[in-house]
């Protein structure tokens, strides 16, 4: 493994996790759900990041609880919002497929509840291939991973960290039971890319998946539930 350090700041919202990471400036991954950017904000300054130290916004996905907070974010520090352009219709339209399937009765249960609407957010960066970060300053790229979304990527960091969205989820209730568990999302666009997303993410040289909900959930953990078809999307 790589013995790079890479800072990684998490912070936990009501509905999802965001995370900071260490470039040249810092770069957000993921932004909350919408009215989360002002928590995202105060963590920050609790680290000493003031906005105009973000330097990139970077989505893992278009879903609403991932995107609400991006608008926020851009307009306190200028950074641009990142996306892969299969996602960009669910940003610019504010609105998240209701077709989604979910993949147990957690998801089920929490569809009332989720937001499935925002303001459009128009990005400033949208990527089909690889999104190199080095002009941010960190030595990563993006891999597509679809199936929970269209567009959905992961960032594979050289100290072996993955910021992972929902390529898998940790726990039940959003963390907040058994967060160290590998479980499936709530829910996915498409299963069978869901799960070769999943095979092509544990291929990758990396040991920890920092993901949207729950977590964050060792790369071992994840094989031996994968191998045990605790994962499996039927
Ligand atoms: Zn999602
Ligand atoms: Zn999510």
């Amino acid at each position: 493994m790589a013995s790079s350090t890479i800072e990684i700041i998490p912070v936990h919202l009501p509905l999802a996790n965001v995370y900071l990471v260490r470039g040249e400036r810092w770069i957000v991954i993921d932004s909350g759900a919408p009215g989360d950017g002002p928590a995202i904000l105060r963590a920050a300054a609790r680290h000493g990041i003031a906005p105009r130290d973000i330097g990139l916004i970077l989505l893992t996905h278009g879903h609403i609880d991932h995107g609400g907070g991006a608008e926020a974010l851009r307009k306190a520090s200028g950074a641009p919002i990142a996306i892969h352009a299969a996602d960009l219709p669910m940003l610019r339209s504010g609105r998240n497929p209701t077709e989604l399937r979910s993949t147990g009765r957690e998801g089920q249960l929490l569809r009332p509840f989720l937001p499935w609407k925002m303001k459009p957010v128009e990005p400033d960066i949208t990527f089909g291939e690889p999104f190199d970060l080095a002009r941010f300053g960190l030595a990563a790229c993006t891999v597509h991973t679809p199936g929970h979304s269209p567009g959905h990527i992961v960032l594979p960091l050289p100290d072996g960290s993955l910021m992972a969205g929902d390529l898998l989820r940790g726990g039940f209730l959003g963390g907040r039971l058994r967060g160290t568990l590998p479980n499936p999302p709530y829910f996915v666009a498409d299963a069978a890319q869901q799960q070769a997303s999943l095979e092509r993410a544990l291929r990758l040289p990396v040991h920890t998946f920092y993901v949207g909900h729950g977590g964050p959930l060792s790369a071992e953990h994840v094989r031996a539930r994968l191998a045990a078809g605790a994962l499996q999307i039927t």
